[in-house]
């Protein structure tokens, strides 16, 4: 059988070749330790990854000196709240986040439970957007940090981060902000949130890279997750994963110049397949705001339809049912009911991420796929 398509591009993204190329010296003959100061292969790693810290922050308008590089977003994330937890617990033991974080922010967040910390879960409305006047009556005088997801991963909602992020430094909270989805794909400013996370992968380049942010607007004191080797100036030991940070670097480099373009095409093909979707099957209906919404990404519902049996009987294309983290867990998407959507309407949604290197004619089959797997559906079984 034919490779499917691929339309997963928010669970990962495949590796664009111009990042492989860029990491290839440092798989191969450039395979010196960065920490390693007395020769050429530690200088030569060394260099690249000041290379690559400086297009991680040109990225985000950012200061090369505040980029920590890390094994992905999840450890970034786990570093931004479990720190912010530990150096602000003489403040207070409150953290505000949304119901509809990733599962990297909500377990971070339930394990903190677990050691006194008190947890609010925001709500969001039916667009899947914070109301603002409810984040401000739950921020207290205890509440030393707020988080909330920049674009989410399965529908593509993008919150209003500015507003939120002049309310939550107004009453003196760190304001972290899960940037994963949104890092490469849309404009993501430095200065926008006191902490923030990106993933390479998500963006074209490998797996296993990533890095916190930390603002210097007003620098945010964090102890490290992962002691030893005193390396990124003490702040995440460990020697550095050279390729990987090479390639996040080179990823970042290519974004900034791409992003715009890319961003466009891709809406262009996503808009496209959504009228072609919405037109065809009767009642369907797009999860979460229309408008602020990344622009590569759909969530449908498709009424009556059980995603979980509908998608094996769509080999052809690689859609998602839910967050690729949960996926597979049989539950309804946590992120789906806070926007509330039932239990049967949330096992009725599909994900499509469309990227880069989706195409025309990827678009059009797949547009095909969909109608008449759902068309033949509804003939087996008529409600
Ligand atoms: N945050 C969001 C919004 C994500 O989409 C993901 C990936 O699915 C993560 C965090 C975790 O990223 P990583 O795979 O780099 O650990």
């Amino acid at each position: 059988m034919a490779r499917p398509i691929y339309l997963d591009c928010n669970a990962t993204t495949p590796l664009d070749e111009r990042v492989l190329a860029a990491m290839m010296p440092y798989l191969t003959g450039e395979f010196g330790n960065a920490s390693s100061r007395t020769h050429a292969f530690g200088w030569a790693a060394d260099e690249a990854v000041t290379q690559a810290r400086e297009q991680v922050a040109s990225l985000i308008n950012g200061n090369p000196d505040r980029v920590v590089f890390t094994s992905g977003a999840t450890e970034a994330i786990n570093m931004a709240i479990k720190g912010v937890a530990r150096t602000h617990s003489a403040k207070g033991r409150h953290i505000v986040v949304s119901q509809t974080e990733h599962r990297a922010v909500l377990d971070t967040c339930r394990y903190l439970e677990q050691t006194g910390f008190e947890v609010t879960y925001l709500p969001v409305d039916q667009e899947g957007i914070v109301d603002l006047a409810m984040l401000e009556t739950e921020i207290r005088d205890d509440t030393i940090l707020v988080g909330l997801i920049w674009a989410n991963n399965e529908t593509g909602v993008i919150q209003p981060v500015d507003a939120i992020a002049d309310l939550v430094r107004s009453r003196g909270c760190v304001f972290f902000s899960d940037s994963t989805q949104a890092v490469g794909k849309i404009p993501v400013s430095a200065d926008q949130a006191d902490l923030l996370t990106m993933s390479a992968h998500k963006f074209y380049g490998p797996k296993g890279a990533g890095a916190l942010y930390i603002g210097s607007a007003r620098p945010v004191r964090l102890t490290p997750l992962i002691d030893g080797g005193g390396q990124e100036k003490g702040r995440r030991g460990g020697t550095l994963n050279t390729p990987g940070i090479v390639g996040l670097g080179k990823a970042a480099e290519i974004a900034a110049r791409e992003m715009e373009d890319d961003g466009l095409r891709v809406g262009r093909l996503r808009d496209k397949l959504q009228s072609r979707l919405l037109d065809r099957i009767t009642g369907a209906r797009v999860n979460g705001s229309i408008s602020a919404r990344l622009p590569n990404t759909i969530n449908l519902l498709l009424p009556g339809m059980e995603v979980a049996k509908l998608i094996p009987k769509l080999p052809e294309i690689a859609i998602s049912a839910g967050s690729a983290c949960s996926s597979g867990s049989g539950k309804a998407s946590h992120v789906l009911k806070a926007l509330g959507l039932s239990d049967v309407e949330a096992s009725s949604s599909i994900q499509i991420g469309l990227g880069r290197f989706t195409t025309d004619a990827e678009i059009d089959r797949a547009g095909e796929l969909i109608i008449d797997r759902v068309e033949a559906e509804w003939t087996l079984s008529p409600s």
